[in-house]
């Protein structure tokens, strides 16, 4: 059986979306819902002036992280597929959340191979490099972008990644579907190999 390189995000991925909101939303004295944030950049989200969140994640981005709630069915999920393949977190998160990013994965007992942290949101490149099968997502501008360079994309379902996708990107809602589709995907792609 081959091993994947399975590439996952980590906010809004494996942790719940909104876990900022409650904080944000007493920071800026906003009383936005979930439902109400409908695209992915925050300032724009919450109707903020440029520089307005950048500011609030200086002083309140490390305490959010580490008291990020995690979604159902990650760990297990993730647990059973590191048995067979290689899990590698590949986040848009700045450098200096490294160690807070471990040791919340580590606090949730989430098997991992490798981390990397890369302030901006251009993953294919990382992507390449680990030689990349399968890239989990919640991000619809990465999802594409990553679905154009080849990759097969697991797009977990948010408020804000709605949109029409590429026959290589899969909108999952939960992570036991991820379960599933991971497991037939290894399967298709062993099938494949012997016909080769
Ligand atoms: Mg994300």
């Amino acid at each position: 059986m081959k091993n994947l390189n399975i590439c996952i995000d980590i906010d809004g991925t494996v942790t719940e979306p909104f876990y900022w909101l409650d904080k944000a939303n007493s920071y800026f004295g906003k009383n936005l819902k979930p439902r109400e944030i409908r695209v992915y950049d925050i300032e724009e989200a919450m109707g903020l002036l440029p520089g307005d969140y950048d500011r609030f994640y200086d002083e309140f981005g490390e305490e959010l992280h580490r008291g990020a709630r995690i979604r159902s069915g990650v760990t297990e999920v993730i647990r059973r597929h590191h048995l067979t393949h290689y899990i590698h977190f590949v986040t848009a998160r700045d450098k200096r959340m490294k160690d807070v990013s471990i040791e919340w994965l580590k606090s949730h007992n989430i098997a991992l191979d490798s981390i990397s942290l890369l302030g901006s949101h251009d993953k294919a490149g990382k992507a390449a490099e680990l030689a990349c099968d399968i890239f989990i997502e919640d991000r619809y501008e990465n999802a594409l972008q990553l679905s154009e360079a080849g990759y097969d994309v697991i797009l977990i379902d948010c408020s804000y990644n709605k949109g029409p996708l590429p026959s290589n990107v899969t909108r999952l809602k939960h992570w036991y579907q991820v379960d599933r589709f991971i497991a037939e995907y290894s399967v298709m792609y062993d099938s494949l190999e012997l016909v080769l």
